[in-house]
């Protein structure tokens, strides 16, 4: 059986841990999660591992990146599982710190991204995210100060939001992206789609199959303004409220009106009963 990774609840420990992987002249890559991992959470952990000696994994539910309304209190959480999970990758360290250890009695700084974290997409339907996001990312990045970080293209504002405030605060990492992954029907594998009843499960891969159908309209030489009203349209159809379906730019996430003007991206948001989903893919 694969070795569990030793777990360490303080920051005292963490940096313990990671000052002997240092002296012993070892690489660091950080993979932060919310936990209740899956194979999306699996594939960083292994690509962390091709990038560096050591793999610590984050796990802490970040209540500051919740809004009141949201689903912080019934977020899955699955230590246990979590942990063999872990041993299963290769994981090195599992860092889980508790909420008073993140954010003490008096805690009050907070980064307050802008750009990629202010163009309308996730940010006009969580305005307190990136927020807390940003927050969290640094100190996690600051605590244990690795050579790479990898983040998800699942959550493609995200990996922009993070890569652009580790570079605007010098944090001296970089920043890696991993390709999302995905159910054999498309769907993008997510810590929340275990709340998908039945029916609503077997909608969700719609919005991968939407994606799909965009990307090839647009690469076939449509216009985008067109090709999302009949997107959006697709998707309302079968049964989703829509947050949004738009066009970015992939490195800037500004609005992109054709595709000669640089790679676009896809990105959607829509909820399905009371679970909010999110994908995007590339053109
Ligand atoms: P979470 O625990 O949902 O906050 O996600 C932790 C990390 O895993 C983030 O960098 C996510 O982008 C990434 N992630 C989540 N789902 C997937 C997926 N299906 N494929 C690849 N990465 C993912």
């Amino acid at each position: 059986m694969a070795q569990r990774p030793r777990m360490v609840r303080r920051i005292a420990g963490l940096r313990r841990a990671v000052a002997g992987y240092r002296a012993a002249g070892e690489t660091v890559a950080l993979v932060p999660t919310m936990g209740a991992l899956h194979d999306g959470h699996v594939s960083l952990v292994r690509r962390a591992g091709f990038k560096a000696k050591r793999v610590v994994v984050s796990i802490f539910v970040n209540p500051t990146q919740f809004a009141p309304s949201e689903d912080f209190e019934s977020y899955p959480r699955s230590l246990v599982t979590d942990l063999a999970t872990l041993a299963g990758a290769k994981a090195d360290l599992a860092w889980v710190p508790a909420a008073a250890e993140m954010y003490p009695d008096g805690f009050s700084a907070s980064v307050v991204p802008q750009g990629p974290a202010a163009v309308g997409l996730e940010d006009a339907f969580r305005p307190h995210f990136f927020s807390g996001v940003a927050t969290v990312v640094a100190k996690l990045l600051l605590q244990v100060l690795p050579d790479i970080a990898v983040f998800g293209e699942k959550d493609f504002q995200q990996l922009r939001v993070v890569t652009r405030m580790a570079k605007d605060l010098d944090i001296p990492v970089r920043i890696i992206g991993a390709p999302t992954v995905r159910e054999p029907d498309g769907l993008a594998l997510s810590s929340r789609n275990v709340r998908l009843s039945a029916e609503h499960r077997a909608l969700a891969p719609t919005l991968f199959r939407v994606l799909m159908l965009c990307a090839e309209k647009i690469s076939a030489g449509r216009p985008i303004t067109t090709v999302l009203a009949e997107g959006r349209e697709a998707i309302e159809r079968a049964g989703f409220r829509l947050d949004y379906l738009e066009a970015r730019h992939a490195a800037t996430l500004r609005p992109i009106v054709a595709a000669s003007e640089g790679r676009v991206r896809l990105l959607v948001a829509a909820t399905l009963g009371t679970t909010r989903l999110i994908d995007n893919i590339g053109v």
